[in-house]
C-alpha cells in the first residue's frame, strides 16, 4: 500500500505485541453468534500477561506472552516487529459506525446561537443547521473534500479508531453527493484503516426543493442511489427520519430503492421525536441511530432482531441536552447496542471514541465493559463487518489499539485526554507517542 506512507509513521511487517497487561479479546462468549445483548455486553474475553501476533494484516495468534514466544510461527517469521506493551491495555481498534466527515467548515454561528438559547430546530429554521453546510460542500473540489475527510480519519485514529463508517449528506445534489462519496473513497485509499461508505442524500430537503420534498425523494431514489450503487461508491443508504426531516413513508420509499440497488440500509431515528420503527424493520436495517425518543413497543421489537441500536451521546452533550438516549432501558430489554461519535460539524464535532465511552458511562449509566463492547464488536455488527472486525481472534483483521493505562476501566475514566499510544490498522503499525518502542 504505497499511498499509506502519507498517513504517518507506519511499518508493515509481522507484528508481535507482547507483555500486554490486559488484552480485551472480545471473543464470542457463547454459541449463538449474534450481536451482543444483555449480560453479554460485559464479556470482554480478558487475558492477562498476553500477546498477539499479526501477519499479513491478520491476527494469527492470541494468548499468553510465554506461549507466543514459543509459538513455532513466531520462530519461522523473519523481521518480526516485537513491541513490548509494558503491561498496558490492548483492545480491538474502535469501530466508529456513525460519522459525517464530508464537510468543509465548522458551524460556529450555530454553536453561539445555541449557547444563547436557540434549539437545534430553531437554528435549522433560521437557515443554520445541515443546510448551512451545503454551500461550501457544493463549491469544494473533490480534492479539498478528501483532504478534510482524511484529516478526520487521522484524528479518529489518534483516539484508537481503526474502522470508520463515513456518510455523505452535505451536498444534496446528485453531483455533490457523488463527489462527496468519491472524496470518501479517495481519503480511504490514503488511510490504512477500514472505511465503510454511506449515501445520506436524504439528510435534509435542500432549499431549492422546499415545499416539494417528494420531488427530492424521487431524485434520491431514481438518480442518487442507482448512480452511487453503479459506481460502487457505497455499501449503505441512510435517511434522517424525524420531525422536520423525512417521514417514515419517505424512508420506506428510499429503503426500497436502496434494496433494489443491492445496498444495505440504516437510519437516523427518534432523535427529536418519537418515530414508529415497525414499518422500517422489514428492510432489515443494519442500525437505527440516536433513539432518544424510542417507544417501549419498538424496544421490544428491536430486542428480537439483529438491527443495532447505535447511540451517539456526543450529540446530546454538544447540543447541551439534559436527556441522553435510554441506554439502560435498551440493554436491559435485550437490544444490541453500539456507540459511535456521530462526528459532524453541527451537533457532534468530536473524533473521540474514548470521550463517547466516558459519556456512555457517566450520562447513560453503561458500565465500562458495556461501553467497550458497544464501541468494538457491536459497532462491527452495525456495519455488518462482524466476521472481520471488532474482536481480537485468529483469522480476524489485525486492528488493535494500545492504551497507556493498566486497567480497561481507565478508558472512560480519564475523559477528554487521549491515552492511545498506538494502533495497528490492517497490520500497519501507526505510532502516536514517542514513548512506544518499535524494535
Ligand atoms: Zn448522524
Amino acid at each position: 500500500m504505497s499511498s499509506a506512507s502519507k498517513a504517518g509513521s507506519q511499518i508493515h511487517r509481522p507484528v508481535l505485541l507482547i507483555n500486554i497487561g490486559q488484552l480485551l479479546t472480545l471473543r464470542q462468549p457463547n454459541e449463538h453468534g449474534g450481536p451482543r445483548r444483555g449480560r453479554e455486553l460485559r464479556e470482554l474475553g480478558l487475558i492477562e500477561d498476553a500477546a498477539v501476533l499479526c501477519q499479513g494484516g491478520k491476527v494469527v495468534f492470541v494468548g499468553k506472552s510465554r506461549d507466543a514466544l514459543r509459538d513455532p510461527r513466531k520462530k519461522q517469521l523473519k523481521q518480526v516487529i516485537e513491541i513490548d506493551c509494558k503491561s498496558q491495555v490492548v483492545l480491538p481498534g474502535f469501530v466508529d459506525s456513525h460519522t459525517h466527515p464530508a464537510f468543509i467548515c465548522p458551524r460556529l454561528g450555530d454553536f453561539e446561537q445555541r449557547i444563547s438559547g436557540a434549539t437545534y430546530e430553531e437554528i435549522a429554521q433560521a437557515g443554520g443547521g445541515i443546510r448551512s453546510s451545503v454551500e461550501a460542500v457544493r463549491q469544494a473540489s473533490r480534492t479539498e473534500l478528501s483532504e478534510m475527510i482524511l484529516a478526520g480519519f487521522k484524528q479518529m485514529n489518534e483516539q484508537g479508531t481503526t474502522t470508520v463508517e463515513a456518510k455523505s449528506g452535505y451536498g444534496l445534489t446528485v453531483e455533490s453527493e457523488l463527489k462527496s462519496l468519491a472524496a470518501i473513497r479517495d481519503a480511504a485509499a490514503n488511510w490504512p484503516g477500514t472505511v465503510v461508505s454511506t449515501l445520506l442524500g436524504a439528510h435534509a430537503v435542500p432549499r431549492e426543493y422546499q415545499g416539494r420534498s417528494s420531488s427530492y425523494v424521487d431524485l434520491v431514489c431514481t438518480e442518487m442511489i442507482p448512480q452511487a450503487a453503479r459506481q460502487k461508491l457505497v455499501q449503505f443508504v441512510d435517511v434522517f427520519t424525524d420531525r422536520g426531516a423525512f417521514s417514515v413513508k419517505d424512508t420506506e420509499t428510499i429503503f426500497q430503492a436502496a434494496a433494489d440497488s443491492g445496498l444495505g440500509v440504516r437510519a437516523h431515528v427518534c432523535q427529536l421525536s418519537e418515530i414508529a420503527l415497525e414499518p422500517l424493520l422489514r428492510f432489515d436495517p443494519a442500525s437505527f441511530d440516536h433513539l432518544d425518543h424510542v417507544h417501549d413497543q419498538d424496544i421490544a421489537k428491536l430486542a428480537r432482531g439483529n438491527t443495532i441500536a447505535t447511540l451517539v451521546p456526543g450529540a446530546n452533550y454538544f447540543l447541551g441536552l439534559e436527556k441522553f438516549p435510554p441506554a439502560r432501558k435498551l440493554i436491559d430489554a435485550g437490544v444490541p447496542v453500539a456507540l459511535a461519535t456521530d462526528y459532524n460539524p453541527g451537533s457532534s464535532p468530536t473524533p473521540s471514541m474514548p470521550f463517547v465511552l466516558s459519556l456512555a458511562c457517566t450520562q447513560m449509566k453503561m458500565l465500562p465493559a458495556e461501553a467497550i463492547v458497544a464501541a468494538t464488536i457491536n459497532g462491527a455488527w452495525a456495519l455488518r463487518l462482524e466476521k472481520r472486525k471488532g474482536s481480537i481472534e485468529a483469522g480476524k483483521d489485525a486492528d488493535l489499539a494500545v492504551f497507556e493505562v493498566e486497567d480497561y476501566r481507565e478508558l472512560p475514566y480519564w475523559f477528554a485526554s487521549s491515552r492511545c499510544a498506538f494502533t495497528v490498522l490492517n497490520g500497519w503499525v501507526m505510532t502516536n507517542a514517542s514513548s512506544t518502542e518499535v524494535k
